[in-house]
C-alpha cells in the first residue's frame, strides 16, 4: 500500500511535489510511465513503482531519455495515457525526438515532466528546458505549489488529449522535494485497451501512420501552430493563473513556479500587499495573453520573478511593447536590469531586497555579520565533511590504479570523465584524475576526439571513464564512433551493477527490470566485443592486477580498449552491511611520520574508514565506517594495514 493508491478523494496529507505530481497522474488514468533517473526527478517514477501492480501500471527506467520518450509516445500512439519523467539534462537527450514528437502530435495523452534543479544542487550545470516549449511549440505547465501540482498533473492529461499534443510540466528542487499539504481527488478504474491505428490516411492525427517525412512538414506545422492557439485561448481561462492583491497595487508581480511562494512570503515580510500585487502564472507558455494584459493594466512598475533564465522576462517585455497602445508604457524589473540575481535559486530574501530597491525603503537582507555567524556556529555544531567516495567505494580503488598506471607510464596521459558518483574524481578523492568532465557519455566521445589527434603532433595517452548505466545510456555510440574511426583510446567501464548515484535503478545490464520482473541483463565485455574492441576484465579491489593490465593497454597505443573494472557499489543491496574482510592496523608496523609513508592511507588515498590517531602516532580502523573492502591493506607500504577474511 502507498499513499499515493489508499488516500481516498478528499483526504487532506502531507505529499512531496513528486508526490503530488505521481498522484495527479494516477487521478488522470496514466497507463505508462518511463524515464531515466536523475535528482530531482527520480521519486516520481519510485513512488508509481510501488503502485504499478495494484494499478495495472507499465513503468520503465529507460536506457535514457531518448528512448524513454519514445517508450511513451509509442503508449500514446496505441491510444493510452503516459508520462515521461526526467531531469533537466535528459530534456536535452530526448529533444531530438521532441522536436519531431511536437510536429507531428500525439494520440492518448503524453505528459513530460521535467524536474529541474536551479542552482545545480545536484547537477553539473543549471540548464533548464523550458526554452525548448517555446522552440518547439507545445505548451507548458508550472506548478506553483503542492495542490497545484497534482492537479496540474492530473489537468495536463485532458489538456494534451484536447490538442493531441506534447505538455510539458515543469518543476524545480524545491517544489519536488519540499513537502505541502494537498487535498486528494478520486483515483479512476481503468480499462485500458491498447491499438495502434495505422491504416488511415497519412495526415490523419487519429488514424494513419505516425511519421514526420518532407512534404507534410508545412501542413504539419501549421497544425501544430493551430494546436496552440486553442491552447492560448484554453490557458486565459485557466485556474491556475491568479491574482491576488490590490486593484491599482504600485508594483505588480508576475511569477511561476516555487518562486510564487517566495514573493508570496516576501510580501508579507515586508507587509506590502496594500501595494503589491501578484500574479502568478501556472501557464508559462503560450503566455496567455488576455490575462497578461488585464494584470499589466493595474501597475506601471513590473517585476518578473523566475528561475534561472529570464524566459518570462523576455517574453512579457516583448508582449507589453505589441501592446503599449492599451497598456500603455511600463518599468520592467527582474533578472536583466539587476534586481534579482542572474543565476543561482531564489529565495524570498532576494524578491524581499527587489521590491525593497524598488520602492526605495532601506532594506538589508540579512545582517553582513549573520552568514559569518551562521558558518561558525555551524562549523562547532556539524562535523566537517570532505566531498568523498564511500568507504569501500570501488572507485576509489579503480581511480587508485588508473592514476597510478597513468603516472607510471609517465607520458602526460588523462582521463575524460563524465556524470555519475566517479564525477568526484576530478577532485581529490579520485586524486584528480580526470581532466574532462560534461554530459553522459561524454567521456568516451571526447576521448575517441583526442584518439584522433595524433597526426597533429598528439602523443599523450587517452583515457576515458563511464559507469554502467552510462554505458549503455551514451557511451555506445562513442565506443563505436572510436572504433570505426580507429581512434586510440582506452575506455574504463567503471562497472558497480547499478545506477548507484540516484538509487539503483535498474539499467539492461541487469537481470531484473523496474517492476522487479525477470529482464535479459546485456554483457557489457560482448556489447563491447561485437563493436570490435578488445576487452579486459579486473576485479578494481585487486590494484596490483589491475594496474598491471592498465600498464599493459597503455604500453598497446593503438586501438581501443575496453577495460571493465567490476565491483559492485558499496552501498548496493548485496554489499550493504556486509564486511568481507576485518581489518587491523598492527601499530609496531605504522609508525606514522617516522617510518617514511607520509600517512598515504589519510593524506592521499583518504577512505574514511581510516582515520590519523594523532596521540598514539598512528593510523586507526574506523570500525563503523570501514564497509572491510580490504584495498587499504594493498597501499600501505609498510604492510601495516591487515586483512582477515570474516567467517
Ligand atoms: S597505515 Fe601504512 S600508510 Fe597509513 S600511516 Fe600507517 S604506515 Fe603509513
Ligand atoms: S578496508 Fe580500508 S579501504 Fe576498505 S573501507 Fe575499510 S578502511 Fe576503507
Amino acid at each position: 500500500m502507498s499513499i499515493l493508491s489508499e488516500g481516498q478523494s478528499g483526504n487532506r496529507v502531507l505529499l512531496m511535489g513528486n508526490d503530488a505530481i505521481a498522484r495527479g497522474a494516477l487521478e488522470a488514468g496514466v497507463n505508462v510511465i518511463s524515464g531515466y533517473p536523475g535528482t530531482p526527478s527520480s521519486e516520481i517514477i519510485q513512488n508509481l513503482l510501488q503502485v504499478a501492480k495494484e494499478r495495472n501500471l507499465y513503468v520503465e527506467w529507460s536506457a535514457n531519455e531518448k528512448v524513454a520518450l519514445e517508450v511513451s509516445a509509442a503508449a500514446s500512439f496505441a491510444g493510452l495515457r503516459a508520462m515521461c519523467v526526467m531531469k533537466q539534462v535528459g530534456v536535452n537527450v530526448a529533444s531530438d525526438f521532441l522536436l519531431h514528437l511536437s510536429l507531428y502530435g500525439t494520440r492518448g495523452a503524453l505528459v513530460l515532466v521535467s524536474c529541474e534543479d536551479p542552482g545545480a544542487l545536484s547537477s553539473t550545470n543549471e540548464g533548464e528546458s523550458r526554452p525548448y516549449a517555446q522552440m518547439m511549440e507545445f505548451p507548458l505547465l508550472e506548478p506553483g505549489d503542492f495542490q497545484e501540482a497534482l492537479e496540474m498533473t492530473q489537468w495536463a492529461f485532458d489538456l494534451s488529449e484536447e490538442i493531441r499534443n506534447v505538455v510539458m510540466i515543469r518543476s524545480v528542487t524545491r517544489m519536488s522535494h519540499a513537502s505541502g499539504n494537498v487535498v486528494l481527488g478520486a483515483l479512476p478504474t481503468l480499462t485500458p485497451r491498447a491499438v495502434f491505428n495505422h491504416e488511415g490516411p497519412l495526415l490523419g492525427q487519429m488514424e494513419g501512420p505516425v511519421a514526420t517525412i518532407p512534404g507534410i512538414v508545412d501542413f504539419m506545422h501549421r497544425r501544430q501552430q493551430d494546436k496552440l492557439k486553442k491552447v492560448t485561448a484554453l490557458f486565459d481561462a485557466s485556474p491556475f493563473n491568479t491574482y491576488s492583491g490590490p486593484e491599482a497595487p504600485d508594483l505588480l508581480i508576475i511569477t511561476s513556479s516555487v518562486c510564487h511562494l517566495y514573493s508570496k512570503e516576501a510580501i508579507e515580510l515586508l507587509h506590502a500587499s496594500h501595494r503589491v500585487g501578484l500574479l502568478k502564472l501556472g501557464t508559462t507558455w503560450p503566455l496567455p495573453p488576455k490575462t497578461l494584459e488585464a494584470a499589466l493594466r493595474r501597475s506601471d512598475k513590473v517585476l518578473i520573478v523566475e528561475e534561472t533564465l529570464p524566459l518570462m522576462e523576455d517574453n512579457i517585455k516583448a508582449f507589453a511593447v505589441e501592446r503599449i497602445g492599451t497598456i500603455g508604457p511600463k518599468t520592467f524589473f527582474g533578472k536583466k536590469e539587476g534586481a534579482l540575481p542572474p543565476i543561482n535559486e531564489l529565495n524570498p530574501d532576494c524578491v524581499v531586497t527587489a521590491i525593497a530597491g524598488i520602492f526605495g525603503l532601506p532594506y538589508e537582507g540579512m545582517p553582513a555579520t549573520y552568514a559569518d555567524r551562521a558558518a561558525a556556529i555551524a562549523a562547532k555544531g556539524a562535523p566537517v565533511r570532505d566531498l568523498t567516495f564511500c568507504p569501500g567505494c570501488p572507485h576509489r580503488a579503480s581511480f587508485w590504479s588508473i592514476h597510478a598506471a597513468i603516472a607510471m607510464d609517465n607520458r602526460r596521459g588523462f582521463v575524460c570523465g563524465d556524470i555519475g558518483c566517479y564525477t568526484l574524481a576530478a577532485g581529490a578523492t579520485g586524486f584528480k584524475t580526470l581532466k574532462t568532465v560534461h554530459a553522459m557519455g561524454s567521456g568516451a566521445g571526447i576521448a575517441s576526439g583526442f584518439g584522433k589527434l595524433a597526426a597533429f603532433g598528439f602523443n599523450q595517452p587517452v583515457l576515458a571513464v563511464c559507469g554502467d548505466s552510462t554505458f549503455f545510456h551514451a557511451a555506445i555510440p562513442a565506443l563505436v564512433n572510436a572504433v570505426h574511426n580507429r581512434s586510440n583510446l582506452i575506455l574504463v567501464v567503471l562497472d558497480n551493477s547499478g545506477t548507484a548515484m540516484t538509487g539503483f535503478q535498474p539499467h539492461p545490464g541487469l537481470p531484473t527490470d523496474a517492476m522487479g520482473g525477470n529482464a535479459l541483463a546485456l554483457s557489457i565485455p560482448d556489447i563491447c566485443k561485437a563493436i570490435g574492441a578488445k576487452v579486459s576484465i579486473c576485479d578494481p579491489f585487486d590494484l596490483p592486477n589491475t594496474q598491471k593490465t592498465l600498464l599493459a593497454l597503455l604500453e598497446e597505443k593503438d586501438g581501443v580498449n575496453v577495460l571493465i573494472l567490476r565491483q559492485p557499489c558499496a552501498l548496493s543491496p548485496q554489499k550493504k552491511n556486509k564486511k568481507r574482510f576485518h581489518m587491523h592496523v598492527d601499530n609496531t608496523k605504522c609508525i606514522g611520520d617516522a617510518c617514511g609513508c607520509n600517512r598515504l592511507c589519510t593524506r592521499v588515498f583518504k577512505c574514511p574508514g581510516l582515520t590519523w590517531n594523532s596521540e598514539l602516532k598512528s593510523s586507526e580502523i574506523d570500525e563503523v565506517l570501514c564497509a572491510g573492502c580490504g584495498v587499504c591493506a594493498s597501499i600501505c607500504p609498510s604492510g601495516a594495514i591487515e586483512v582477515k577474511e570474516v567467517e
